[in-house]
């Protein structure tokens, strides 16, 4: 296929996308060239665009194109209390709530020892610095929002742990968000009475 090397390119770069073998790639690929090739160049402009523009809030640790997001940036939100989630998706069905007014931490995936994810792979290091930074003393609560399956209670329990010498509150979201689930397609009333229920 030496007359075909870009396309067998585009294929291997499908690939990297999670959940993408290369029977799947192949119909992206012949679908772009034969059907839509504009998606093709919009696609491609876009992906080019976003991994040169967007990264990570200094303070959160969520995507931006800022040095700091809106989120943080926002004089309204109640510096006292600090929410860590797992992706910018649960920090998303928590706005939704409506529930919360502080700020975040986004930790952009979870402990998953087994995959060989360790503190350092997730913004694990990043939030512990935050916490113990000079103007800490503004906050008093770390509420841990990560999901409640298994890695996102080992993230939460390694966090509890990391803290409990320090002179913070920190609360778990209440039980009533189902074992196994992943925050983001919790349904918004559940998640909002798991907030208030915190302990
Ligand atoms: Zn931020």
């Amino acid at each position: 296929m030496a007359d075909n090397l870009s396309l067998e390119r585009l294929v291997q770069a499908l690939r990297r996308l999670p959940g993408v073998g290369v029977k799947s790639a192949q119909r992206m690929a012949f679908h772009l060239l034969q059907h839509d090739r504009e998606g093709a160049r919009v696609l491609a402009g876009a992906l080019q665009d976003a991994a040169g523009s967007v990264h990570h809030c200094a303070m959160c640790h969520t995507f931006t194109e800022a040095e700091i997001c809106s989120t943080c940036e926002d004089p309204a939100r109640d510096r006292s209390q600090l929410c860590v989630v797992e992706t910018p998706a649960d920090q998303a069905a928590m706005e939704r709530t409506g529930a919360y007014k502080g700020l975040y931490f986004v930790l952009m995936g979870k402990l998953s020892p087994l995959d060989g994810v360790g503190p350092r792979d997730i913004g694990l290091d990043k939030l512990l610095d935050r916490i113990m930074d000079t103007d800490a003393p503004v906050l008093r609560e770390v509420i841990l929002a990560t999901n409640f399956t298994a890695e996102g209670e080992t993230t939460a329990h390694v966090i509890t742990q990391a803290l409990r010498d320090r002179d913070i509150k920190v609360t778990r979201l209440a039980r009533g968000v189902p074992v196994g689930s992943e925050l983001e397609y919790v349904d918004l009333g559940t998640i909002a009475h798991a907030l208030v229920d915190r302990r």
